[in-house]
């Protein structure tokens, strides 16, 4: 047996794997080692890799600035309690993500993980409003076709409908969910029918509501759809009016892959709670932080339980915020604007004639995002291997085949990456 399948062999024993049956043989691929934007298997095969691990790995793989980054602080320390402690990288780490956000959002908590930030900025939200004296403000109103991770309270904000948490609606009553917001259509004017509906439901409810959560623009692993952002500023307005907090999940969409720093600036608008994640650590390590205004922080922090209440084990972890804090360099430094600007017209110009293509129902890019919606789900046992076999890592879901490469792609890899959705759409035709 090669090192290759006796690898696949062993994690079938012991493993289990993202939304994954722990019985079932679905194609699985050991990676030996991943440089610039290829993926190298045990076998020796090499993969162009159009997921950026899940929205992650913007500068590539192996880089050398990161590296160095991890090396110099393992060398410092690994890891030190958070608790009545601090460090250089953390602080380092909150300063520029407060001068990056908007300017409201002034302090940083830092979490483990995307699911735990949001569980997070949901615990602040309820606190400030039983800080408040208003303990019935405890709900949330969040939006169809949402998804916001995979922990608890998390969980009860994704879409209640969709596949992937519905076995779990109901145990998590309480929270209200608006109908998702319109797709964008640079021919259609807004949809003022939906905003009305939208302050209907907002008014009748917000007596209990704490806060409305939101991917801002793209709504991502509930359907990767974009909307908008004209509906995100009428939303910032609805929740000024009817006592509100808004909190923006920007895990997905942070750090410049729609375009601008953080999907919000499309809209000009600043939430109350932001969520960052994934690009953070340009897809080095799990690290996650909420960001709030002053105004939430020090109303908690003057109520009676005058704490918020968190407080991970790992919190804060230097390793994470030095690779964060080099990332974050990386990103100021190099000209990734360009980059997704020119990654989002090539994604338009390859996929855009697709959308004739007699399976797939919609094309649709934005920023360094390219996806291509077709008529049925992807049988992934079949179509998984055929990818690899392109020399190409792309991992649809459902009806959903859908790329967000590395920043650093070349012009060549990506026309590796849409040949290869073409060859899918072909191959699920036949
Ligand atoms: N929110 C959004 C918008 C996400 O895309 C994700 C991850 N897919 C999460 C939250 C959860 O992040 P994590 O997987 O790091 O827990």
């Amino acid at each position: 047996m090669s090192l290759h399948d006796e690898l696949v062999a062993r994690d079938r024993k012991s493993l289990w794997h993202p939304y994954s049956n722990s019985l079932a043989s679905n194609p699985l691929f050991a990676v030996r080692s991943a440089e610039g934007r290829t993926i190298t298997l045990h076998d020796g095969r090499q993969l162009i890799d159009g997921m950026a691990s899940w929205w992650s790995a913007i500068h590539g793989y192996n880089h050398p600035t990161l590296n160095q980054a991890i090396t110099a602080q393992a060398e410092k320390m690994a890891h030190v309690m958070f608790g009545g402690l601090t460090h250089e990288p953390a602080i380092t780490l909150a300063e520029k993500l407060v001068s990056l956000t908007p300017e409201p959002l002034q302090r940083v908590f830092l979490a483990d993980s995307g699911s735990v930030s949001v569980e997070v900025a949901l615990k602040m939200a309820k606190q400030y409003w039983v800080a408040k004296g208003k303990p019935q403000k405890a709900n949330m109103l969040a939006f169809h076709a949402g998804y916001h991770g995979d922990t608890w309270g998390a969980m009860g904000v994704c879409d209640p409908d969709n596949g992937m948490h519905k076995l779990f609606s109901g145990s998590q009553g309480g929270n209200i969910f608006a109908a998702a917001p319109p797709a964008l259509d640079s021919e259609k004017d807004i949809n003022t029918q939906y905003l009305a509906e939208l302050e209907q439901q907002i008014q009748s409810n917000h007596q209990h509501l704490a806060a409305v959560i939101i991917e801002p623009v793209v709504q991502g692993a509930g359907g990767m759809r974009v909307y908008d952002p004209a509906y995100l500023s009428a939303l910032r307005s609805l929740c000024d009016q009817y006592d509100l907090l808004l909190i923006a999940d920007e895990i997905a969409t942070g750090f410049g892959r729609t375009g601008r720093w953080f999907a919000c600036n499309h809209a000009n608008i600043s939430p109350d709670i932001m969520c960052l994640g994934k690009a953070l650590t340009g897809g080095y390590m799990t690290l996650a932080a909420t960001l709030c205004t002053n105004a939430i922080a020090d109303t908690i922090s003057h109520s009676e339980a005058g704490v918020l209440m968190h407080g991970p084990t790992f919190m804060g972890n230097p390793l994470a915020c030095a690779v964060a804090n080099a990332s974050l360099e990386l990103l100021m430094e190099n000209q990734w604007q360009q980059q997704v600007s020119d990654i989002s017209h090539q994604l338009l110009t390859e996929l855009s004639p697709l959308k004739n293509h007699t399976s797939v129902s919609d094309v649709r890019v934005f920023g360094a995002i390219g996806v291509v919606e077709l008529k049925e789900p992807v049988d992934m046992e079949h179509i998984q291997p055929l990818i690899v076999d392109q020399g190409v890592w792309l991992r649809p879901f459902g009806k959903l085949l859908y790329t967000m490469p590395p920043y650093t792609i070349e012009s060549c890899e990506l026309t590796t990456i849409t040949d290869c959705m073409k060859f899918v759409c072909d191959a699920v035709s036949n």
